[in-house]
């Protein structure tokens, strides 16, 4: 098989793993260059202090995205699992990732599926918190897996941040400075792919890339070419080659391709002088597929830990309150053993577990919970459903986590059924109460209610569970600067009843 069957061949193997509609994904859409940082860096890495050995604490905001209805952002699950992977792929680099705040859900179809790094970089600016890494999940990161901006954020497809995908990683050695060890091969030997390259032959002693977009992703009709040297076998320009380190091997595929068993690419290349090599796969920042990467280098790390502590160093928060591991697995108190319980305003509690600040539940409808029917977070060991199914049998089983800790284990699983009948509400006072508008993009919702009795107070709550405002007005509920989405209305009658509403909040 020739070489350009290969190509052909391993650019559809791709295609098959990542698609939106029929496009496929690129694997990473950070535009090509070296920042003055890390030429600086390069120049002499031993000016730089890396405390090596010393866990740095890195904050993250994390922003899962959906659309405009509400829907479509990558689940509490997942986005907790993707966490878990982040945090493993950086296992030996004592970086450690903590959640700044809890994961921020955002509804907006133009941040979700946005088509230009441009928009994405307007999302970033609009939403980002600073002296944080700023990371956006959503379903299309302008037709890539990801993304990264070195001035303002990381974006992430959700079909790329899978258990087993490191998309994150790579995007996030991107955003600590680190760059594609084929740096300078992104649009082939020529800046914008046009010159076609046979692997077989000597690679030329320089290629060049279009280093406009890295510069500054809101120039649009200028375009600034840069070179990059070829990196060599024999080490002579490792230094400054590529992406400037020396432990990381020379590669020229900058598309995605497939390893053998040792992780080696299956295409041979040829550098300057004529040495025939592959490309190897285990380092994150390659285009190799996922099952092939697995770690950074030594001298990646040092430049990701020199640049937290210097170019990040306001990220620092020498106050931190660090948390341990979260202690143990929960056990789940109630309901259990298929008891019968009401089909709203349904309680689930759990024992506490040490270190434990957030809970997971999952909600699934066979006994293994693979299918997550309903998933949320909480930050208490209880959590109220109001709106299950009628006559249903559920399974459900809780992970307790931390902002410093997302990989601990499932509790047990357990089972309930739900009746016909509410908790705390009277079925037909449900007609009686209205709120409008609903769904609402403004400020104010009415409550308009026609029973006999009045209201006594309004409470918000989050999907979460999170009470969000308490008011005594009768009449109308103002909203705050809510993110947009899902809430849940709890209105206390003074009779002593309560009535529980959806409300649907746009941004
Ligand atoms: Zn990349």
């Amino acid at each position: 098989m020739n070489i350009k069957n290969l190509l052909v061949l391993s650019f559809c193997f791709f295609l098959s793993g990542s698609l939106i509609g029929q496009k496929p994904l690129n694997p990473c859409g950070t535009p090509p260059g070296k920042s003055l940082w890390l030429k600086k860096y390069q120049e002499n890495p031993a000016n730089f202090d890396t405390r090596s050995g010393d866990p740095l604490y890195f904050p993250l905001t994390v922003f899962s995205v959906g659309d405009d209805t509400g829907l479509g952002a990558f689940s509490e699950t997942s986005t907790l699992d993707a966490l878990c992977r982040l945090q493993m792929d950086f296992e030996g680099t004592d970086i450690y990732f903590y959640l700044h705040s809890p994961i921020k859900f955002l509804y907006n179809t133009a941040y979700f599926d946005h088509e230009t790094v441009v928009q994405g970089a307007n999302m970033m600016f609009d939403n980002n918190v600073p002296n944080t890494l700023n990371n956006y999940i959503v379903r299309n990161p302008a037709g890539n897996c990801g993304y990264n901006l070195p001035y303002a954020g990381v974006a992430l497809g959700k079909a790329c941040a899978n258990p087993a995908d490191h998309t994150w990683a790579h995007e996030v050695g991107h955003a600590l400075s680190i760059q594609h060890p084929f740096l300078g091969w992104e649009g082939g030997v020529s800046y914008d792919g046009s010159e076609f390259h046979d692997y077989n032959e000597a690679a030329p002693e320089t290629v060049l890339y279009d280093y406009t977009l890295f510069k500054d992703t809101l120039i649009l009709d200028t375009l600034i070419i840069d070179t990059a040297y070829v990196e060599k076998m024999d080490g002579s320009n490792c230094h400054f080659a590529a992406d400037g380190f020396c432990d990381t091997a020379p590669d020229y595929l900058a598309q995605r391709w497939p390893c053998d068993g040792d992780g080696n690419s299956l295409i041979e290349q040829t550098d300057p002088d004529g040495v025939k090599f592959y490309s190897q796969g285990a380092n994150f920042m390659t285009y190799a597929f996922d099952n092939c990467a697995n770690s950074f280098t030594p001298e990646q790390i040092a430049a990701m830990r020199a640049n937290i502590l210097t170019e990040k160093a306001d990220y620092i928060d020498p106050s931190l309150e660090i948390l341990a591991p979260v202690d143990g697995i929960t056990s789940l108190q109630y309901p259990i053993n298929d008891e019968m319980v009401p089909y709203s305003g349904t309680e689930l509690g759990w024992e506490e577990v040490d270190n434990a600040t957030a809970y997971l539940v999952q909600l699934g409808f066979e006994p293994s919970v693979t299918a997550v029917l309903f998933d949320t977070i909480v930050y208490a060991n209880q959590a109220t459903f109001y709106d299950l199914n009628q006559n249903y049998k559920y399974y459900w089983r809780v992970k307790a986590f931390n902002d410093f800790d997302f990989c601990n284990e499932f509790s047990g699983i357990e089972a309930f059924e739900t009746g016909d009948f509410v908790s705390t509400n009277d079925k037909s006072l449900d007609q009686l109460i209205h709120l409008a508008p609903n769904p609402v993009s403004g400020e104010v919702v009415a409550i308009i209610y026609s029973g006999n009795d009045s209201i006594e107070s309004v409470v918000m709550y989050n999907t979460h569970g999170q009470k969000v405002k308490t008011t005594l007005n009768q009449q109308r509920l103002e909203l705050g600067e809510n993110d947009g989405g899902l809430y849940y209305i709890q209105i206390q009658l003074s009779s002593g009843s309560t009535i529980t509403k959806k409300l649907l909040v746009f941004n």
